[in-house]
């Protein structure tokens, strides 16, 4: 499925994930939450996209 709204604030690349706009690099989505699996963040790796979910291929 192809996601036809691109939210122009939120870039993004991640195209395995199911609300990724399907011909531009944005996210689908009105709002994503973001959080951290790292007690202590310091650099950009250390934080997620935590309305990440899976595209299912087929
Ligand atoms: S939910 Fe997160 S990972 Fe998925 S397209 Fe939107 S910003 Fe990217």
């Amino acid at each position: 499925m192809k996601n036809s709204f691109a939210n122009q604030c939120i870039r993004c690349t991640v195209e395995s994930c199911k609300y990724h706009n399907g011909e531009r690099d944005y996210c689908s989505l009105d709002s994503i939450s973001v959080g951290t699996h790292e007690i202590q963040p310091t650099e950009s790796r250390c934080v997620d996209c935590e309305s990440f979910e899976a595209k299912i291929q087929g």
